[in-house]
């Protein structure tokens, strides 16, 4: 099985492409499934350049169920990044659940009001000690994870993006993290974008695979693609780890049920 669940559109302001051409790409790369995984508006701000409006989710859903109904060589899911924000989540349940979304990905971009993933505020790093980044980071991340409300963990060391790598051995990060992972019966993403940024790496990385192999917590594939042509990037590479460490299915969703599917790469 051949899928990539992480592609964004031009609604979240910060995206370039048609949403067919997302799809042509997947085509191109022989993938089996597809799915959109666009920001969920913001539920605490408004910020155009971050997340489609929530006028806008309606139609972002019906042009993916059209998508769905158009290509018949490709199975098209219907997918939603949610941010994981404290004060907002109250909210958060109701909205996801007004939609028949295949899977939701959970995502930190926030600590507090900083977007710590936005390089026009990277600076902001050199104000941090990086190990307690890491803590807070993997503390709210693990927050997100305990809501129950999310199937896909989206990108877990996010936070290493820039190349800030910690001091300390983050595995019993990783470790606590993934047991509240597990107890969720949630899995995580190999999301292949951070090949693109100056850590140049996978999200996240071998040592987590790892650490989620050996607690059998499920993984699935995402590219986080911004423009068609990112669709699947990298996927042969994400594959060949994902075998090294001993995975042999991967994840696939449909009506946010979670079914495995051998890994074919
Ligand atoms: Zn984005
Ligand atoms: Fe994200
Ligand atoms: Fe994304
Ligand atoms: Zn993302």
């Amino acid at each position: 099985m051949k899928l990539d669940y992480h592609l964004h559109t031009s609604l979240c302001g910060h995206a370039t492409g048609d949403m067919r051409d997302y799809v042509e790409a997947a085509l191109d790369k022989g993938l089996d499934q597809v799915g959109f995984s666009d920001h969920l508006p913001l539920l605490h701000m408004v910020d155009p350049s971050l997340t489609m409006s929530i006028e806008q989710l309606p139609g972002y859903v019906e042009a993916v169920l059209a998508l769905r109904e158009e290509f018949t060589g490709i199975e098209v899911k219907l997918g939603i990044e949610a941010d994981y924000v404290p004060e907002a989540v109250a909210e958060l349940g109701p909205l996801l659940s007004s939609y028949d979304f295949d899977y939701v990905y959970g995502a930190v971009h926030f600590l507090g009001d900083w977007v710590f993933d936005d390089p026009e505020s990277a600076s902001e790093y050199d104000k941090h000690d990086i190990d307690e980044l890491y803590r807070q980071y993997f503390s709210v991340l693990g927050d997100a994870v305990q809501t129950g409300l999310f199937d896909i963990l989206a990108h877990p060391d996010l936070i290493k993006k820039f190349d800030k790598r910690p001091g300390k051995d983050p595995g019993p990060l990783y470790e606590s993290l993934l047991e509240r992972v597990r107890e969720k019966d949630m899995c995580y993403e190999i999301n292949t974008a951070g090949l693109r940024w100056p850590v140049a790496e996978m999200y996240p990385e071998r040592k987590f695979v790892e650490i989620a192999h050996s607690m059998g917590i499920p993984v699935t594939l995402g590219s986080d693609a911004h423009s068609p042509e990112n669709v699947a990037r990298d996927f042969e590479e994400a594959a060949r780890l994902l075998i090294s460490v001993g995975y042999r299915e991967i994840a696939t969703f449909e009506g946010r049920e979670r079914v495995p599917a051998p890994l074919d790469w």
